[in-house]
């Protein structure tokens, strides 16, 4: 096992009708920002039962932050927080919601362009913000970790951020409040959180045990609750796992002390930014073809994700490894997630336009050995045609 620390800080409090716990979550003097999507959490009742449970505290409101969540519009929200001298932020919605209201959170004190704290990854983050969070679609792990991911519509640039003065204070996990998920926003979070496991779990081997039968234990519980959460949106054993298995997924607990991959993320980022495919979607075309193609780096670990995760033990080597990644490819499917670039009308001319923005973004070595160079990013995204 690596050498690791893991520091977690970040309060959950997990069940049905939870929201009212706000009013002592939230300290009572606080000036608050509630932030929020499109529609849906006003149209669903949660942003009432938010405002109720706020009481007499003096509350803002700032909705309209958009899936992949823009640097334009948070910098909105920077300079109302700024104005009106607010001091706590509360985000209301999925992991756009949340990595905005992170940014928000580092870039109201930031000295200098808040730009500047994509463009060092969060290094320059010296504080931010407290803030809590009240999930409403599991998928990301934002509501547990300090990680964001900010896009900049001007340049087409999506680009993440870590620090540790960004972990939520507090999130609300309400499982209920999943019901309203359109079944694509179910099949996007299922995959977000088992290609989340993928990236910490499918590398090379360093004797990391509990890690690995963490991460296959969760794996195992998304094969089986995806469809059941797709069949019945009101199963609410489904809903729950479904909800706590997302956030395990991507909260530090099965990256400690094991190498980690993130170079499906880092391409499908580039996805987004450029054509506007929803982030997972973009994890589920890039990944079965970076396993392909890292088969030797990640062969033991392929085998034994073949074998565990997929009771795969018949035939060679190559053939177990085959049949992994083509179930892989068959679970996305079957979620309705289609898996090739052609799916979504992309061919051959996009790869460059892919590979420039890598290069451009400083993605030049990336996965778990830093072996994927712009060369093998391209041998990737040609294998997904
Ligand atoms: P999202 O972009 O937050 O939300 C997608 C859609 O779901 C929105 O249109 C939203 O509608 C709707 N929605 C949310 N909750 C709903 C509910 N309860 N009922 C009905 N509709 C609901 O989706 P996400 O997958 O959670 O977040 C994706 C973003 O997170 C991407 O930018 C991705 O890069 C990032 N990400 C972050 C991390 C991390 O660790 N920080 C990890 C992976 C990905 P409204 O707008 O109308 O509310
Ligand atoms: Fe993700």
């Amino acid at each position: 096992m690596l050498n690791f620390e893991f520091y977690n800080p970040t309060k959950i409090v997990f069940g049905d009708d939870t929201i009212a716990r706000l009013s002592d979550l939230v300290p009572a003097d606080a000036r608050v920002l509630v932030l929020f999507g499109g529609s849906s959490a006003r149209k669903n009742g949660t942003l009432n039962e938010v405002t109720e449970a706020l009481g007499s505290r003096t509350v803002h409101q700032f909705g309209g932050i958009e899936p992949n969540p823009s640097y334009e519009t948070l910098m909105e929200a920077v300079t109302l927080v700024r104005n009106e001298n607010l001091d706590f932020l509360l985000a209301v919605g999925g992991g756009s919601v949340i990595d905005g209201t992170k940014f928000v959170a580092a870039a109201v004190n930031f000295a200098g362009d808040p730009w500047e704290i994509l463009l060092n990854h969060g290094t320059n983050v010296a504080g931010a913000l407290p803030f809590g969070t009240v999930l409403t679609l599991p998928a990301t792990g934002s509501e547990m970790n300090c990680g964001s991911v900010i896009t900049r519509r001007e340049t087409q640039a999506k680009l993440a951020f870590l620090s540790h003065h960004v972990f939520p204070q507090f999130s609300i996990l309400d499982p209920t409040k999943t019901y309203t998920l359109p079944p694509r926003q179910i099949a996007n979070g299922v995959v977000d959180a088992f290609v989340h496991i993928v990236e910490q779990y499918l590398t090379y081997p360093v004797g990391g045990r509990v890690q690995d039968r963490f991460a296959e234990g969760l794996l195992q519980t998304l094969i089986e609750v995806g469809p059941l959460a797709l069949e019945t949106p009101q199963d609410a054993d489904a809903r729950a796992n479904l909800m706590w298995t997302a956030t395990l997924a991507l909260n530090g607990l099965i990256g400690a002390g094991v190498p980690q991959d993130w170079a499906t993320h880092m391409i499908g980022h580039e996805l987004t930014a450029l054509h506007g495919i929803d982030h997972a979607r973009t994890l589920a075309i890039v990944l079965p073809s970076l396993l392909n193609v890292q088969r030797e780096q990640k062969r033991a670990k392929l085998l034994q994700y073949a074998s565990r995760v997929w009771q795969l033990n018949e035939g060679d080597e190559n053939e177990r490894i085959d049949a992994a990644i083509r179930r892989t490819v068959q679970f996305f499917e079957s979620l309705g997630i289609k898996t090739r670039l052609s799916d979504y009308d992309l061919g051959p001319d996009t790869i460059d336009k892919v590979v420039d923005q890598l290069i451009a973004h400083g993605m030049t070595a990336l996965g778990e050995q830093k072996s994927i160079t712009p060369e093998v990013s391209r041998t990737i995204l040609e294998g997904a045609l």
